[in-house]
């Protein structure tokens, strides 16, 4: 696919161009560049389907212990970009789902005025209520009536509070985080827990997750 880039305002006062078919920046110090800053392979991988036709969305860490790369999987299928409609889902908006509702976070649906596509909030957006909020789609800044989060995918499914048993789990070389979207399971290492240890650390997973995935956005 090829990059379409046009002007998306400022962003902190600076000219910024955007591609709204990698949904990426496409500019530098506010100057135009030819094509977005996206990585085009990654977009060789993706599946456009009928929400009907989803029987199973996962979203797994394999291991946050040695790096942030996840895994998205519908109906078992490796993905980089699901298309439903017109709803273009990254892996990061599944990474900030997860957040958000690990959080309790009410997700409210934001659409932009812009280009009117719902927003989805990721990374440390996906657990602080803010305003404004930069979509993805367009690229520009929209401001909303108070200080909140969305996100798409729950506009499409289903998406219960996620319960999580009381217990805490050793963690040695592995920290797989499981998510596994239409069942509202969360996983660590196969075990349903709601803290982990780590070095002797005990952490509340919320906690350990936030700061990992801080920036994941
Ligand atoms: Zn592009
Ligand atoms: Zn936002
Ligand atoms: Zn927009």
């Amino acid at each position: 696919m090829e990059c379409n880039i046009n002007h998306a305002g400022k962003w902190d006062k600076e000219d910024v161009y955007y591609c709204i078919n990698h949904h990426k920046k496409a500019s530098i110090n506010g100057k135009k560049l030819d094509e977005c800053i996206c990585n085009k392979k990654d977009y060789e991988k993706c599946l456009t389907i009928n929400k009907e036709d989803i029987f199973s969305i996962k979203f797994v860490y394999p291991n946050l212990l040695t790096n942030l790369e996840s895994i998205l999987e519908v109906n078992g299928q490796k993905i980089n970009i699901l298309y439903i409609g017109r709803s273009m889902l990254e892996k990061r908006d599944f990474g900030g789902l997860l957040l958000s509702k690990l959080n309790n976070i009410n997700l409210e649906v934001e659409v932009c005025p812009y280009c009117n596509n719902i927003h989805s909030d990721d990374g440390k957006f996906a657990y602080k209520p803010h305003n404004p909020h930069l979509c993805a789609y367009c690229g520009k800044l929209f401001h909303v009536n108070h200080p909140n989060i969305g996100n798409e995918i729950a506009t499409i499914f289903n998406i219960n509070d996620l319960k999580l048993d009381n217990r805490c789990l050793e963690i040695k070389s592995e920290l797989k985080i499981e998510y596994d979207i239409l069942k509202n399971s969360l996983l660590v290492n196969n075990i349903c827990c709601n803290k982990i240890r780590i070095n002797n650390e005990e952490y509340y997973l919320k906690d350990y997750l936030n700061e990992k995935l801080y920036n994941e956005f």
